[in-house]
């Protein structure tokens, strides 16, 4: 395939093969597994998959790409070649439709970077049957996703992938792999997602919104962020922190998952 690469759509065709062998190796894919992949491109890694998969779901925004993967994988009955926008794409649908059997979801994707965060954020919120994700991120991103508390990339991002999601970060890509490079190097991460979750359905809504309150000036302690936010005084929110053994000063990049949990809880009844 001979296309100019579109900047616009974040197209960075990866043509290192042992990389693309590691991604694909990494993911573990068997006859039982159905595969989504976001942003095929020219099909670098698509093309080690297809033969070894229960069925391939495979979304390409730009239509020039999606018409040259078509026609290459007309006679594979197993493989969807969606063109589209994944970030606006009912994927729920596409699954339901999917008839083969298969036993795990994975998405195995080397992703657009440009709107990596609301792709994790629409696998993580709205595709709650996908077991595993194994995808090539910006190298910065992949830090920030992987991080643990007290790293200097712990950040919202973290806690929202971890709280859905053990991640797992697996090695790392230079510019080289890629035609054309990227200003930035890349990474390979895993994410596998929990099944066990701290906050109730019905109340996921309000703790992705206390997250991104907690981490929303992130140099800031908590009682400034949180006060700001729920328009709560210093003394409720300096209580909450008090009653947990937490100091007055703490700030939301310092604390677990676990204990923000707890934070919102109190927060919430508060608010009530
Ligand atoms: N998988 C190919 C590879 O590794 O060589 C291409 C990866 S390239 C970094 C990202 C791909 O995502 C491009 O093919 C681009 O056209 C596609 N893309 C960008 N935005 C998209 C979107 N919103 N929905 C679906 N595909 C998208």
């Amino acid at each position: 395939m001979n296309l100019k690469a579109k900047k616009k759509w974040g197209q960075n065709f990866l043509v290192d093969s042992t990389i693309r062998e590691r991604i694909v190796q990494q993911a573990n894919i068997n006859p039982e597994t159905l595969v989504i992949e976001i942003g095929p491109g020219q099909g670098s890694i698509t093309t080690l998959m297809v033969d070894h998969v229960a069925h391939l779901l495979a979304y390409e925004i730009d239509p020039d790409l999606a018409r040259v993967l078509k026609g290459q994988y007309q006679s594979y009955k197993k493989v969807e070649i969606i063109e589209g926008d994944f970030l606006i794409r009912d994927v729920k649908q596409d699954i339901k439709n999917v008839k083969t059997p298969y036993k795990s979801i994975k998405v195995v994707a080397n992703l657009p970077y440009y709107i990596t965060t609301p792709i994790i954020t629409k696998l993580m919120l709205e595709l709650d049957n996908i077991d595993e994700l194994i995808i090539m991120v910006q190298y910065e991103v992949a830090l920030r996703l992987t991080a643990s508390v007290k790293d200097s990339d712990y950040s919202a991002l973290s806690v929202i992938t971890q709280y859905y999601s053990e991640p797992e970060f697996l090695f790392k890509v230079p510019p080289q792999a890629f035609r054309p490079q990227p200003k930035v190097e890349s990474a390979v991460i895993k994410l596998i997602r929990l099944n066990k979750r701290l906050v109730p359905s019905n109340l996921e809504s309000e703790w992705l919104e206390f997250i991104r309150f907690a981490f929303q000036q992130p140099r800031k302690t908590l009682v400034n962020n949180l006060t700001k936010a729920y328009n709560l005084t210093k003394d409720d929110v300096g209580e909450t922190l008090v009653s947990l053994g937490l100091s007055l000063t703490s700030r939301a990049d310092s604390l677990r998952i676990e204990t923000l949990v707890k934070i919102f809880d109190i927060i919430r009844l508060k608010m009530i």
